[in-house]
């Protein structure tokens, strides 16, 4: 398939707009600004999965009351250096943040604390709140889970068992943070929706069939669907794969009962049961100053970073890189010549916002 050819809108232009329609759509300026700065955050990292694609189906959720605007996460238990939120099924831009800023806050008292957050509305990104937590210097790991969602068959089956299920880490080096991000299943549904509006294919291998045949066809998780307008999952009969053969599945798995059974907000499973799909998080905080090690951490950390990166190309003229590396660099690159979407993608947003009485940016 050919490449289509992207629309570039100035970052800025994007953010603003993006939260004009969240405002269109009755969110407060507020969580409307929260909400397009993450999206636009994962088109800047170059997540485009979990960037501004994401608005029509945000906007439908908000519009049905699967999602809640202006929500505050209750709190279910406070243990100190641990907690349990409930988000409430309030937007995962406002919930999740609240989750880490605790976790944060509780960390840099207690050296260490574990945040549970449950009922959130999609978090997007999983990698935004370990940077947040790099930003106060802490460690962290993000074990993340999508109940109600079953998108990814498990190691050695067919049909879907997990949710895309995301895992993150976050390490800060000072200058050289290490932010490794990624969803369990071999590629993100959001990329399959990306595929599907024309962007990048996905690889030959993502999917599977009820037969057992592997798939890089949308259709496949998908079903039949319009050039433009909203992807149901519900409608295609095969499944992601998750990603590295029994390892990847097995990490997954861990992510349901830690982030969906652990947390009480429900494994991944029939939407049916639950009445709504909610992101699940269950995230370690560890301050290693608190620890007595900062020094040495930050030393040995670097050199052994840049000790890895030194090792020779398989590819020449690819270098080694560092988690986090590809999203620094693409933010930089996009940062100064504006974020690409697909033809598909900005009309579909274009849409939205006519429908919201939002005017295009000029
Ligand atoms: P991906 O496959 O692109 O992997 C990204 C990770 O791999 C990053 O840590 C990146 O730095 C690293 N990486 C990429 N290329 C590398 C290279 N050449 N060398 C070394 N490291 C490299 O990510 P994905 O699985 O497509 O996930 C995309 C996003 O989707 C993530 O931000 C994730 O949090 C998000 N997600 C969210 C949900 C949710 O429910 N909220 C669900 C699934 C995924």
């Amino acid at each position: 398939m050919a490449e289509p050819s992207y629309i570039r809108i100035p970052a800025a232009t994007l953010e603003a707009f993006i939260a004009a329609i969240f405002e269109g759509a009755g969110c407060d300026a507020a969580e409307s600004r929260r909400i397009s700065t993450h999206l636009l955050g994962a088109n800047l990292a170059g997540h485009d999965s979990h960037g501004v694609v994401r608005v029509p189906r945000y906007v439908e959720w908000h519009q049905a009351g699967f999602v809640l605007k202006g929500q505050t996460a209750e709190v279910v238990t406070d243990g100190g250096c641990f907690a349990l939120l409930d988000g409430r099924f309030g937007f995962g831009q406002t919930v999740a943040p609240q989750a880490v800023e605790l976790g944060i806050a509780r960390a840099l008292q207690h050296g260490i604390a574990v945040v549970g957050l449950r009922n959130a509305g999609h978090i997007g990104r999983v990698g935004d709140y370990a940077e947040a937590a790099i930003r106060a210097g802490l460690i962290s790991v993000h074990f993340v889970n999508v109940a109600g969602s079953v998108l990814v068959a498990p190691f050695g089956g067919t049909e879907r068992r997990f949710s895309t299920a995301p895992f993150s880490v976050g390490v800060p080096l000072p200058g050289r943070p290490l932010v490794l991000d990624f969803a369990t299943s071999l590629v993100a549904e959001g990329k399959v929706l990306v595929a599907s509006n024309g962007g990048k294919a996905l690889p030959a291998d993502a999917l599977i069939e009820p037969d057992g045949r592997l798939s890089g066809d949308p259709h496949t998780l998908y079903g039949e669907y319009g050039q433009t307008g909203p992807r149901n999952p519900a409608n295609g009969a095969g499944a992601i794969r998750a990603f590295g053969e029994h390892k990847g599945s097995g990490l997954a798995f861990m992510c349901e009962m830690l982030a969906g059974a652990l947390t009480g907000g429900g494994t991944s499973g029939p939407v049916e049961a639950r009445g709504r799909i909610a992101n699940g998080m269950l995230s370690f905080y560890v301050s290693p100053r608190h620890f007595g090690t900062e020094a040495e951490f930050h030393a040995t950390g670097r050199a052994y970073v840049d000790w890895v990166l030194a090792s020779n190309p398989a590819s020449p003229g690819e270098p080694v890189l560092a988690p986090g590396d590809r999203e620094a660099a693409t933010r930089a690159e996009r940062l100064a010549n504006g974020v690409p979407l697909t033809p598909d993608t900005w009309a579909s947003i274009l849409a939205v916002a006519r429908q919201l009485g939002v005017p295009a940016p000029g």
